[in-house]
């Protein structure tokens, strides 16, 4: 029987994240999943990033995962969402050449040492006394591992509408997963139905883009990736059409014909990104919604019309985009269609992503409730590093807690809450989002993952020498100092007081920069572009971050209260039922996390923290 330490079923975003992550940590893995061909297959919009998205793909590359690298080399379309606004809420985002970054991650995995990559569907899981061992293939092959990571997406039981049509299928064109979701079933696990939803695909050369708004990138394109100094793939326009009234009454006249409507779908899709039958129900009293024409690679005429998702049947579909300005002859590649699919209740899961039914067992992705690729990602790479560490005997596991990271804050709200409805990141779920930007990812996390040993020698030695540069920028902008009246004289309006400011109290000001500093300071010239970013974010955020200080310190405290993983909720006499029942659903790890189980009450916390105490001292007695 073939033997790993780690194995990975899957090759999609958290598989491919998993199991580079796993080999980088030094653990023999296997990648097992249907296709070869199909590794890093974006399901349906050719984006990575975006508000909240972008901020994981930022943390995902400063642990050395693979997504930022890959989407440098992938993408077509480079932007930066939500410029205006502060730093805290900017989102980078691409736009993907499909195949461009299909074949990125396929030589990224192909380099890793460590890791073997085998097409194979994965049909059971083998178990021992409780604790995982294997997998089973469907062509009947039993494969011995120490630790298994499941990030099987939206193919467990998947099931795809097209109208009154229905197809078993993980996606389009792919068979669904039917064995696994059976052995899930039989291992105890509660498995719910959520859905999601994809556009028509478009043939772009019967767009008449002429009429259209276009919508260029920034440039120069701004890179994911620290280990990316220039994007050199050629980048391309989007453009910007609406629907109109007459489609919306299209739309109307249809709705029997959706199966969200019919009653055929019985899986809640994703609140935040609806189908265009949603749309049209739920804001009824808007006239037109804006869609982005999106081209899915440089040599390929496939457009995806983003902000269309549906699951009407074609002749609808066709109807609906007839009526768009720019689309009036368009051709329509492929319809828009919508899968229900089999997830496990996260509350079943660690912080490590391990599951607490069946040691060694580790869910990462889009089966554990979110929808995504970055969330799928940013799991993956969490349990793969964690599956390392537990094969490798580490007890403790790698775990990003709220104040650290968004994907500690993605982790810790599907375990403490679970979700009942496909989960995506934003900015507003993060409480300290001040502290976790975009720009500051690396700085925040690339120390922690060169000591837990996911990084690799490029990117450590990368960091070390930008924390060099940060720490002589900071030394500079420290030393340099002037008088009112000098700068005055320089042409800086400051308020006379007679205090000489230093160059790094200047930064705090909204509205200078490195470079305006540097005609009264030329040395400061020598600050080279992301440290100059980063010491001028940095500056003017201070404030702020000093006053959230506390917050956090707070926060740790309940966070360093780690509650027994057996215990007696039972025993607590003073906590009523429904509270009983939700201790015993999420067995939170820590005080921390009970507080965060909705409906937790302040009583109920202190019977729980007296309890642990008693416990405590009746252990040291
Ligand atoms: P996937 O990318 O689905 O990868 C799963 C992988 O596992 C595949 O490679 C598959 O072949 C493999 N696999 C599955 N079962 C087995 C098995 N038994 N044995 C071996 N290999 C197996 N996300 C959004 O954010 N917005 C959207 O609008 C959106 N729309 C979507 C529309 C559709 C139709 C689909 C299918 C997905 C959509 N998604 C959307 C979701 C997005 O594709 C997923 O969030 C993301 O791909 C999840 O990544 P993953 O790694 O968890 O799974």
């Amino acid at each position: 029987m073939r033997t790993f330490d780690i194995i990975v079923v899957g090759g999609g975003h958290a598989g491919c994240e998993a199991a580079a992550a796993a080999a980088r940590m030094g653990a023999a893995t296997l990648l097992l999943t249907h296709k070869v061909e199909t590794i890093g297959e974006m399901s349906c919009n050719p984006a990575i990033g975006g508000l909240g998205k972008g901020h994981l793909v930022r943390e995902i590359d400063a642990l050395d995962g693979l997504m930022g690298r890959v989407i440098d080399r992938g993408g077509i379309q480079f932007r930066i969402l939500n410029r205006s606004k502060g730093p805290a809420v900017r989102g980078p985002r691409a736009q993907a050449d499909r195949r461009l970054y299909r074949e990125a991650m396929q030589a990224a995995l192909a380099e890793q040492p460590n890791l073997t990559i085998d097409g194979q569907a994965v049909e059971d899981l083998l178990t021992h006394e409780g604790r995982i061992t294997g997998v089973v293939t469907a062509g009947g092959e039993g494969i011995r591992a120490g630790a298994v990571v499941l990030t099987t997406g939206t193919f467990l039981r998947g099931l795809i509408h097209l109208g009154e049509e229905k197809t078993p299928a993980g996606r389009i064109g792919e068979p669904p997963s039917l064995g696994l979701s059976a052995a899930l079933s039989r291992l105890g696990f509660p498995l719910g139905r959520l859905k999601t939803g994809t556009p028509p695909r478009l043939d772009g050369r019967t767009i008449d883009w002429a009429a259209l708004e276009s919508q260029p990138g920034d440039e120069p394109p701004p890179p994911f990736s620290t280990l990316t100094d220039k994007i050199t793939t050629p980048q391309v326009a989007c453009a910007v059409t609406w629907t109109t009234p007459e489609a919306h009454a299209l739309i109307r006249a249809n709705l029997h014909r959706a199966p969200m409507y019919s009653g055929q779908i019985q899986g809640t899709g994703p609140r935040y990104c609806p189908s265009i039958e949603d749309k049209v129900v739920r804001f009824a009293d808007k006239d037109r919604h804006q869609i982005f024409l999106e081209p899915e690679g440089l040599d390929d005429p496939t457009v995806y019309p983003n902000g269309i998702s549906t699951s009407l049947p074609r002749d609808v579909q066709l109807g609906i985009l007839a009526s768009m300005p720019g689309l009036e002859k368009v051709v329509m590649l492929r319809p828009g269609y919508a899968i229900e699919y089999d997830f496990v209740d996260p509350r079943e899961l660690k912080a490590t992503l391990e599951t607490k039914r069946v040691p060694g067992l580790f869910f990462a992705g889009q089966i554990n409730g979110t929808t995504g690729y970055e969330e799928a990602a940013a799991q993956g790479l969490m349990a793969g590093i964690n599956a390392a560490l537990t094969v490798g005997g580490n007890a403790d596991g790698f775990v990003l807690d709220r104040a650290d990271a968004y994907i500690g804050v993605m982790i810790d709200d599907l375990i403490t809450r679970g979700t009942n409805e496909p989960y995506r990141m934003f900015t507003s779920r993060a409480e300290y989002r001040l502290l976790l930007r975009a720009d500051n990812a690396d700085q925040r996390l690339t120390p922690k993952g060169i000591s837990v040993g996911c990084v690799g020698s490029i990117r450590a030695d990368a960091f070390e020498r930008k924390a060099v540069a940060l720490e002589a920028g900071r030394a500079l902008v420290r030393a340099l100092s002037a008088t009112p009246s000098d700068l005055q004289r320089q042409g800086l309006n400051v308020n006379q007081d007679g205090v000489r400011r230093t160059a790094a109290d200047l930064l705090r000001y909204p509205d200078l920069d490195v470079a305006a500093l540097a005609r009264v300071w030329p040395d400061l010239t020598a600050i080279g572009g992301a440290v100059a970013e980063q010491l001028e974010i940095d500056a003017k955020y201070a404030g702020y971050l000093e006053r959230q200080d506390a917050d956090i310190r707070a926060f740790r405290k309940d966070e360093a209260l780690a509650l027994p993983a057996d215990l007696d909720v039972a025993g607590i006499g003073s906590l009523s039922a429904e509270i009983r029942q939700k201790l015993i659903q999420v067995r939170p790890e820590t005080l921390g996390a009970a507080a965060r189980i909705p409906g937790m009450t302040p009583a109920a916390l202190v019977a729980l923290l007296r309890h642990v105490k008693r416990r405590d001292v009746r252990a040291a007695g």
